[in-house]
């Protein structure tokens, strides 16, 4: 390893001038903002997160308050920012550091490591982040700046080369000064060391960064091999009954798990399967895209029917009235399709 000694003061100076330092949890610093910025943060862009994250403290400033707050309510203020077992995990993890720690967070790294929903890397930031304390991350943008400043060979999902970096990451890591250094490595990843186009002309470390050196550093960290994301289908009834369609709550598990959504069907329906009583109108299709694969979304519309309420079979719905979103929690699609049934039905 090279120039380990000097890494990290170059990079503490380098924040000094150009790092972030007006984001809304680096301001009134707590462990439990920094956890809920954390997992925020996975998956989603800072501005896309801003706004969640005034939301969210607002209605949730302490951990107690989000312990004590039902789980659609969580839900709801998660609406729109996927990956929705983040904000599930949060508040089973809330519950458990109520039950459990006083109802603060650990400050302790295997303690953190064994909520629900924080891995080695997160618990590391709420170490030195929220608790000041010397703990090493290893987020994506730290791997990108290690991975070529070190030009470390080898897929990182893979154990050996994983441990690698989380060597490379640990040497890096100074003793003092930890929870500047954590944001510094951050904003050095998402503003200098970009995945396409990185700004090696003013990076700290290029000096004797390897990668910039073998003039490869696009080529580090390896990437996965993309592979075609698999595509599924599913047809979502729209009981529309008046102003308000039928939502139900879907399992705790799983895709959506605890959001609120249409009653489905994983088969292909047409209309003119249904039965003499009821009507549909096939709205347009629409895809949406999981980490993992990818939905096809076909919406049936039923609103001419002689007994809606009887054609209603799911028993854990509600009504909800449309152009008023509900205080639940809702998948992105689905609130995208209310939002298209309210301007439908308002003629705009
Ligand atoms: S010199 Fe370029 S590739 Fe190397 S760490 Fe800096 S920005 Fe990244």
């Amino acid at each position: 390893m090279s120039s380990s000694d000097n890494f990290a003061q170059r990079v503490l100076v380098w924040f000094d001038q150009h790092g972030r330092k007006d984001l809304p949890w680096q301001q009134s610093v707590t462990p439990y903002r920094v956890w809920v910025s954390e997992i925020m943060l996975q998956q989603t862009q800072v501005a896309t997160v801003i706004p969640y994250f005034e939301r969210f403290m607002a209605r949730f400033p302490t951990l107690q308050d989000l312990a004590s707050a039902q789980l659609d309510e969580v839900l709801h203020l998660w609406t729109g920012l996927g990956y929705y077992a983040r904000g599930r995990n949060l508040h089973k993890a809330a519950l458990h550091c109520l039950a459990h720690h006083a109802g603060d967070l650990p400050a302790d790294l295997d303690a953190l490591q064994a909520l629900p929903g924080i891995g080695r890397s997160t618990a590391g930031a709420i170490m030195s982040l929220g608790f000041g304390q010397r703990a090493v991350i290893l987020d994506g943008n730290v791997k990108r700046v290690l991975g070529r400043h070190q030009a470390i060979s080898g897929d990182p999902a893979q154990a050996q080369v994983g441990q690698r970096y989380w060597q490379v990451a640990d040497a890096f890591t100074p003793k003092k000064s930890v929870a500047q250094y954590t944001q510094a490595m951050m904003d050095l990843g998402a503003t200098l060391c970009t995945r396409s186009k990185p700004s090696c002309l003013i990076c700290p470390v290029a000096e004797d960064c390897q990668a910039l050196a073998l003039d490869a550093v696009v080529s580090y960290p390896q990437k996965r091999k993309k592979q075609a994301l698999p595509e599924r289908a599913v047809w979502l009834l729209v009981y529309q009954r008046m102003d308000s369609v039928w939502l139900v709550q879907r399992a705790p598990s799983g895709i959506w798990g605890g959001l609120w959504s249409f009653p489905e069907r994983e088969r292909e329906l047409f209309a003119a399967e249904l039965p003499d009583d009821l009507q549909g109108q096939l709205l347009p299709p629409f895809k949406h895209v999981f980490s993992h694969f990818q939905l096809h979304i076909h919406p049936l519309l039923i609103n001419q029917c002689d007994d809606i309420d009887a054609a209603v079979h799911e028993s854990s719905g509600q009504w909800v009235k449309l152009g008023q979103l509900p205080n639940l929690g809702l998948p992105q699609p689905v609130a995208q399709l209310l939002q298209r049934l309210a301007n439908k039905r308002s003629g705009s």
